[in-house]
Parts: structure tokens; sequence; C-alpha cells
């Protein structure tokens, strides 16, 4: 990961195409296509790839979660569990709905702990959002249970962890709804973009119309559509759709990829008796697009991330400081620093954040550092970065 590290003609071919006949919409202009719909095609192909009925691409990933909760009824003043520990587009997404996000703990798997989220369902509760954060995931089974046995909706974001598996079955296609991003850094990208997957047929048209200003998509008379409900504009572009159909394409081999590269890091680190790996659920098999691990304590952990980042071991991540990932630095979000008047109702529901702890999170996160997998590195170049970080580690212990 990222998918833009390994660009190639493949994906100059597919926005050739587009190119040549100049449609770059994804709707319409049917004569003109010369026979070209990569959006289309790239949703029959993610269907195909990551087992799911439905497709529905979107402009973001962050877009793909805000229409997934929107195609599943979810709005104002509705509760939304998701973790403490994932990117700040999940209450974003959340709260541009008028819906109130509900953040949980995590557990070692690094994501939702089922247990935490038990705790927090309301009679508002409407959906759990499970993210699988850095190429692994939740403990799905136990969230499936969950959301049968109150009745909530289930929206995976597997914006991480494209290409990683549960029981057999493909990241994204085990919720009701599943989320990914196709953004710049991700496994495979579109430059910007995001699908909305899904097997509920309901949910799909929801989807397909939200995203599209409510448009029906029946005949070929765009002009003449209806509009069954309101909706926006979140769709994908014919370029973006280009490159993401070519990536696509590749995510095996992406995956294979990183696969052979995380093995040979994590067989050097599994040398140092402090070193532990995140949990990967019963039945899981990660994307190996991260590789996560923890060490002592918080001390050691903030030590071996800086030694890390001035002896040129790049993309290592220690969360616990981090703005963007997790729930410590987002005071914009604790204390609501919205550019328009928010409601009270979600005022209301976000009070908790000014006095809740995360200490559970914060055992994993303070100790946990994760580092990203590249396509990009040559055998060699993946040997040494391993001694180093071993070496690092040791040093800083002893
Ligand atoms: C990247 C990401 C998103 C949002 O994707 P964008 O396409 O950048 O909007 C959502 N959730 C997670 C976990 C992500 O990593």
């Amino acid at each position: 990961m990222p998918g833009f590290e390994l660009f190639s003609d493949l994906e100059r071919n597919e926005v050739n195409d587009v190119l040549e006949n100049g449609v770059l919409m994804r709707y319409g202009f049917d004569g003109m296509r010369n026979g070209h719909w990569k959006a289309k095609s790239l949703e029959r192909e993610l269907e195909e790839q990551l087992q799911v009925k439905h497709a529905q691409l979107v402009s973001s990933g962050t877009a793909a979660v805000s229409v997934a909760l929107a195609s599943a009824g979810i709005g104002s003043g509705d509760e939304v569990i998701m973790p403490t520990f994932t990117f700040v587009a999940s209450f974003e997404a959340i709260m541009m709905l008028g819906a109130i996000p509900v953040l949980v703990d995590i557990d070692d798997t690094l994501t939702l702990d089922p247990k935490a989220v038990e705790a927090a369902i309301t009679p508002k509760t409407k959906a759990i959002m499970p993210v699988h954060m850095c190429g692994s995931m939740a403990n799905l089974d136990a969230l499936v249970k969950t959301c049968k046995a109150h009745n909530l909706v289930l929206i995976e974001d597997s914006s991480q962890a494209t290409g990683a598996i549960y029981k057999g079955k493909p990241l994204g296609s085990i919720g009701d709804l599943g989320c990914l991003s196709l953004d710049f850094v991700k496994i495979i990208t579109a430059g910007e973009g995001g699908a909305v997957l899904t097997n509920n047929e309901k949910f799909y048209k929801h989807a397909d119309h939200y995203s599209d200003h409510g448009h029906d998509h029946v005949g070929n008379d765009r002009g003449a559509e209806s509009h069954p409900f309101l909706g926006y504009n979140f769709r994908i572009s014919e370029l973006h759709a280009a490159v993401g159909l070519a990536q696509l394409r590749r995510l095996d081999e992406f995956v294979a990829t990183q696969k052979k590269n995380y093995t040979i890091i994590r067989e050097a680190l599994s040398q140092i008796p402090e070193v532990t790996f995140r949990t990967v659920p019963e039945g899981g098999e990660e994307s190996y697009s991260f590789l996560s691990f923890f060490l002592p304590d918080l001390e050691i952990s903030r030590k071996v991330s800086n030694a890390y980042k001035t002896d040129g071991v790049d993309a290592c991540f220690h969360y616990y400081d981090n703005s963007w990932h997790y729930i410590r630095e987002w005071q914009h979000l604790k204390n609501i620093k919205s550019l328009y008047p928010i409601s009270q109702e979600v005022k209301n529901g976000l009070a908790y954040l000014q006095t809740k702890t995360f200490e559970q999170s914060d055992h994993y996160i303070g100790r946990n550092i994760s580092c990203l997998i590249k396509l990009s590195w040559t055998e060699k170049e993946v040997r040494e970065r391993a001694d180093k970080m071993v070496s690092i580690i040791k040093s800083v212990i002893l």
C-alpha cells in the first residue's frame, strides 16, 4: 500500500479510453462513449471480486459512509457506535446526517471491542460501524450477533483493509453495508473515490439514487428521470473510475506483495520477546497493508517511534499522539468546532466526550506501532529495514 506506487500502462490505458471519447461523466452521453462505461465496469468488477450483489461508486470513502448510513435511513438524532481508533472521516460522515457518533473502546484487534459495543447500546442506537483499521478486522461474528439481537444495522468501514478476508468472505461484504475508500493512499486507488457495498436491494437503490441527486436512473434520458426522494451529488468521475478499474484488477497481486514484505519484517520482530502483535480474529486473514505490533509501555513506544523517524524508518505510526486517527487529539470534535450551527440534539449527544475517558483504548494505542507495508520495496530493502527496526527496539528496551 498504496497502489499508486506501481502505476503502469494498465492505469494509463484505461484513462486514455476515457479521454479519447471525452465523456468524463459516469451517467448519460450514451452515444458519445464508444462503449466505455468505466464506473459501471468498476462496479461490476467490485461486485465480483468482493462477493456482493451490489457496489455503488461514490466520490470518496467519507461519502461512502454517509451514503451507506443515509441508505439505511439513519439521520437526525440517531446514534451510531464507532471506535476511538479510526480516521476522522468516521465521525464526519455520521455528523453530516445529523446523527450522533458514539465512540467506544477498541481491544487488542485495534478495532471495536464487542463488549464495549454492547455496553454503549441505547434506545437511540441505530447502527454499529466497525472500522477495519490497518489491514485487519473487527470480530465480525460477535458484532453480527449483537446487531441481530438489537435489530441494528452493521456498517463495515473497510477503507484500510480492502483485500482482507474474514471466514472466507472479503471484508465489506459481511455487514448490511460495506464502505471502502479509493483515495490516493489506499491499497487500490482511483485518486479520489469510494464505494458502498451491499446485498440488500433496497439499500442499493437508495445509495444509487441518493448519490446522484435522487435520480432514479430509469431509462436513458437523464433529463426525464424522476426523483423519488431527495439526494445529493456524491458521484465519481469516469477518469477516477478508470484508474480504479486498472487498480482493482491488481488487488490480488498487491496483497501478495504486501504479504511477502510483511512476513519478512514480522519474522524479524518476532525474535524480540517484548514485541507482541495485534490479534487477528479467528478466521481472519489480513490484507498485510500494515504490520501492527505492541511494545511493553507508552514510553518505550514513543522512544522507538521517534528513533524510527530520525533513523529513516519511514511510514511507521504511533497513533497515540496523532491528530487524525485517535480520539486523544480530536479537540475539534470534543469542542464541536463547527462552521455552522449544530443541532442541540447532536450537542447533547456529544456531551459525553467532555468527561469520558478511554483507558482501554489508551492501553492498546499507547503501546502500538503500525508500519505501512510498501509495494515498491525490493527484498534487500525489506531485509535492511527489518534489521534496523529490530536493532532500534533492542537499543531502546535495553
Ligand atoms: C481513508 C479512510 C476513509 C475515508 O476515505 P476518503 O476516501 O479519504 O474520504 C474512511 N475511513 C477510513 C478508515 C479511512 O482510512
